[in-house]
């Protein structure tokens, strides 16, 4: 198994628009402090499992050269985890998408569109994607409740 994080950044990557923070000025002049937000990737098994789909996803899948997914989880719903999920129109149909019930009903909401196979989990119930066994937990992400993968 292969773990590889996409992106680690804050919600409003960096740089942030309109900063000029020495960090920020940094990654606009191309330094080391440009950082992608939010995603995982695993891959195992043949197969590709995301976790959470940043805003960034575009640039990390070309960057990468992954082309295809076996299952996306969505750890809660927030923006900068979620929006990069438009990113497989005309690349990836049918998309099999997995979170708990509150997750899936917010993000999907706005998303429906791109018709992913939704698979509703529960804290604490091991599931399977590719052979993997995951099992999602709650931490303290205010003002959620997050969805934490193990
Ligand atoms: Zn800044
Ligand atoms: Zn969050």
């Amino acid at each position: 198994m292969k773990i590889t994080l996409l992106g680690t950044g804050d919600a409003v990557g960096t740089p942030k628009i309109g900063c000029s923070c020495p960090t920020c000025l940094d990654a606009i002049a191309g330094g080391r402090s440009r950082r992608l937000r939010f995603s995982i990737l695993i891959e195992a098994n043949g197969g590709n499992v995301l976790i959470d789909s940043s805003p960034d996803l575009r640039w990390q899948f070309l960057k990468k050269g992954i082309k295809h997914i076996d299952g996306l989880i969505w750890t809660h719903a927030h923006y900068d985890h979620y929006a990069g999920f438009g990113d497989f129109h005309r690349v990836q149909n049918g998309v099999n998408v997995y979170g708990v019930k509150s997750t899936l009903d917010y993000i999907l909401n706005y998303l429906y569109f791109l018709k992913p196979v939704r698979h509703d989990v529960n804290f604490f119930e091991p599931f399977s994607i590719i052979g993997l066994e995951i099992t999602l937990f709650e931490v303290t992400h205010p003002p959620l409740k997050s969805r934490q993968v193990y």
